[in-house]
């Protein structure tokens, strides 16, 4: 068997995969095809128990009238899962390890070989394929077997998810799209969109255009509810997703369309379709890219219209009768929220990201969010789950004793919460008397509130990306100049640092499609994408200028800052917005210029940008992922990424040393200023200034409070000579706990 035959070998037993219907069908159909690939009598599949058993899931050739079971560390498969790699046998009865399985009829099989499938190092399963000769199986069909291992390792982890799913609890992980913890029943959610609709035809193409009038309307009559809820919830900032799809619904031409599709004898969802295609088709090709934009516009407006026609032929209804509920679905969208509100407890959607429209209402409306689970791994309709949004994992069907040690934790969550209040109008200082400065983190105007009640300090953080992500076309700069004066004059005297745009990386907005890249987090994101799209940041930093005329602590942010020339061409651009500024007429105060320390290069030219910038910000998400090479949104790597390791302290321990002996201010803004036991080592190192989310800052002012910058610094220097990043987190935890226990931590027990 050459390469090109592994591939199309390959190809073909994932489409006998992608065949099945089932996950069973799927396994037996992986050995059908492999024993026929490699023209083998057996071809069997084995499964790691939880007490290390093997248990035989599938199987070519073998007996299997009766369930297969080898115990732990028996016979040649057992053998496999000890070395960790392959053997391949001319006969297996001469291996000393050889068990023979009662039944079976393995008895009429002599050559044997078998590979691991390991998962994250753990042997999970194990391929075997046998045959009749006597004969160890050739190279290149080993070769196959072992390449085959890697496949086999991804459907055996869904087989095994789907089986824990229908037996027992299973905890689900995703990405933590807002925070908060609730325990509450499935909804689930229908979200088919247009691109499954076929051609389908209408029976009566008058009653169809009727109906369609009757959609529009209802729609109409949605997006004022939407609205209404949505400011309620964010003010004015999401009303513009809206203002798009309003002009589209009360213009005649877009009915017109439809109707014509309707009258060329097609049903309302394909008519929706072929306008919605003929529409997109029409923006797409527009040389202008603001217009471009407008092509997704279309498709969530025909989209939105197909799923009302849908509720409308339902005899399940949409919203929730009575009752409250965690909505699930493979593309929840803001929609759905605004269908279930009042009756909202939480969202779970396997698309979005932690800044995609969900996200934003879904914090907006303190609802917790987990997105981007799995399509197979979203819980079903009816079951009892536990949402985790701040930790970022959903358990189904929990046992009794989890669901009352989760239900304690609620109510403890409430006696902190009360706890924490208590310290809102106190100063924030150390027991030792260091005032320590808390800064809010923002970028929506639902946060300043919040942020002014529980006594920030300023804005340490206005990610201005956020008022673009949540809109359907770049903001103009009145629009700008709109949403940052909000901010800015909330905070009237109190320092507010304006970071612009960090678009790029996870953070993609919807009207400004971007060329795929290989590695979006070492691409084309913050200040690089800006100065490359220099009228967008003339725009912006004007709009920031304008807003910010009589302001006279006012900074500037510079995200993903790698090297002196991008601060200078930013100063330059900044020059001269100033000067247009004061040309029109308007009055100017020059800003403060700071950078966010995120990348590893900014660290050692801390001292050459001295004289260039005024302040820094330590962004500890991307300077952490970055500094150990980890995707904290990668499931499969995210347990790596940990603020307690100790290359994290020693590099942030330098950053503060930096900054102090070049007399440049600096904050923590990243989730490690929210975190206490961080906390306590950032104080250590002379820090004294975080900003962090509004909804934390009564819980780090209450840890603050008890804290002794003495101690802290002890428990740093410790810190710093210890090479494990449990061990750090235990050393400050001890700490930490005397303070106040925090009850964050759940083991999942039965
Ligand atoms: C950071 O990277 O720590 C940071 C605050 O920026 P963002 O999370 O917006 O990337
Ligand atoms: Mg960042």
């Amino acid at each position: 068997m050459n390469k090109k035959n592994i591939v199309r070998e390959l190809s073909k037993i994932t489409s006998a995969v992608a065949r099945a219907e089932n996950r069973d069908e799927q396994v037996s159909n992986i050995v059908d095809a492999i024993s026929s690939a490699i023209e083998v009598d057996v071809c069997s599949l084995y499964i790691v128990g939880d007490k290390g058993a093997l248990s035989l899931l599938a199987s070519h050739g073998l007996n299997r009238s009766h369930p297969i079971t080898i115990p732990h560390g028996r016979g040649l498969v057992g053998h496999v899962v000890r070395e960790k790699h392959a053997i391949n046998l001319a006969s297996a009865e001469d291996h000393p390890d050889y068990y023979y399985v009662e039944g079976s009829g393995e008895e009429s099989f002599r050559s044997f070989c078998a590979v691991p499938l390991v998962d994250h190092g753990q042997v999970v399963g194990v391929l075997v394929v046998q045959s009749k000769e006597w004969g160890a199986l050739d190279e290149e069909r080993e070769a196959f077997l072992e390449t085959l291992a890697f496949h086999l390792v991804i459907i055996l982890r869904n087989y095994k998810l789907q089986k824990k799913h229908t037996k027992g609890q299973a905890r689900v992980m995703g990405v933590s799209g807002a925070p908060g913890v609730v325990i509450a029943t499935v909804k689930r959610v229908s979200t088919r969109s247009l691109d499954d609709v076929g051609h389908l035809l209408a029976d009566d193409p008058l009653a169809e255009k009727e109906n369609l009038s009757v959609l529009i309307d209802q729609f109409s009559a949605q997006i004022d509810a939407d609205k209404k809820l949505f400011e309620k919830a964010t003010h004015d900032e999401i009303s513009t997703v809206y203002s798009a799809m309003q002009l589209f619904l009360n213009d005649p031409q877009f009915k017109g369309l439809i109707e014509g599709f309707i009258e060329s004898g097609q049903n309302i969802p394909s008519a929706l379709k072929s306008g919605m295609q003929h529409l997109v088709r029409l923006f797409e090709a527009m040389s202008d890219e603001y217009l471009r934009t407008k092509a997704e516009d279309v498709r969530y407006l025909c989209n939105r219209l197909y799923k009302l026609w849908l509720d409308s032929r339902s005899t399940s209804s949409a919203v929730a009768e009575g009752g409250s509920y965690i909505i699930v679905g493979k593309n929840i969208d803001i929609s759905h929220l605004s269908a279930f509100s009042g009756n909202l407890l939480g969202v779970i959607s396997s698309e979005g990201s932690a800044l995609s429209h969900v996200s934003v209402i879904a914090n907006a409306l303190g609802v917790p969010a987990l997105l981007g689970v799995a399509e197979v791994q979203l819980p079903e309709e009816g079951k009892q789950i536990i949402l985790d949004g701040s930790a970022g994992f959903l358990i189904v069907n929990p046992s009794a004793s989890l669901l009352s040690e989760y239900r304690s934790i609620l109510d403890n969550e409430i006696r902190l919460a009360s706890l924490f209040e208590s310290v809102k109008h106190l100063p924030c200082e150390t027991i030792d008397g260091e005032s320590v400065e808390l800064m809010v983190n923002t970028g929506l105007m639902s946060d300043i509130s919040p942020g002014i009640e529980a006594g920030a300090a300023g804005v340490g953080l206005y990610r201005t990306e956020i008022p673009f992500l949540i809109r359907d076309s770049f903001p103009t700069e009145d629009e700008q100049v709109a949403v940052y004066s909000e901010v800015i004059s909330a905070y009237k005297d109190k320092p507010v640092y304006m970071r612009t745009l960090d678009i790029g990386g996870d953070k993609q907005l919807s009207y400004f499609p971007m060329e795929e890249e290989q590695n979006p987090a070492l691409g084309w994101r913050g200040i690089r994408f800006s100065l490359d799209n220099v009228s967008l940041l003339m725009t912006q930093i004007r709009a920031i200028l304008r807003a910010a005329a009589n302001h006279e602590s006012l900074g500037i942010l510079l995200p993903m800052v790698t090297r002196l020339a991008e601060i200078e061409s930013f100063n330059g651009l900044l020059d001269e917005a100033i000067k247009q500024l004061q040309q029109e007429g308007v009055a100017v105060i020059r800003p403060k210029i700071g950078v966010m320390v995120e990348v590893p290069a900014a660290i050692s030219q801390i001292p050459f940008w001295k004289d260039t910038i005024d302040f820094i910000a330590i962004g500890t998400n991307d300077l952490n992922q970055y500094l150990l090479a980890v995707d904290r949104n990668n499931h499969k790597v995210s347990y790596l990424f940990d603020n307690t390791h100790p290359a994290v302290i020693h590099e942030i321990a330098r950053i503060a040393r930096l900054a102090s002996e070049n007399q440049i201010a600096v904050c923590v803004c990243g989730e490690m200023a929210s975190d206490p036991i961080s906390v306590a080592l950032l104080l250590g190192m002379g820090i004294r200034r975080l900003s962090l989310s509004s909804s934390k800052i009564m819980k780090v002012r209450y840890f603050i409070r008890h804290m002794d910058i003495s101690r802290c610094e002890e428990l740093l220097k410790s810190a710093l000579t210890m090479d494990s990043p449990d061990a750090i987190r235990c050393l400050v935890e001890d700490y930490i706990s005397t303070i106040c226990p925090l009850n964050n931590d759940i083991v999942e027990g039965n």
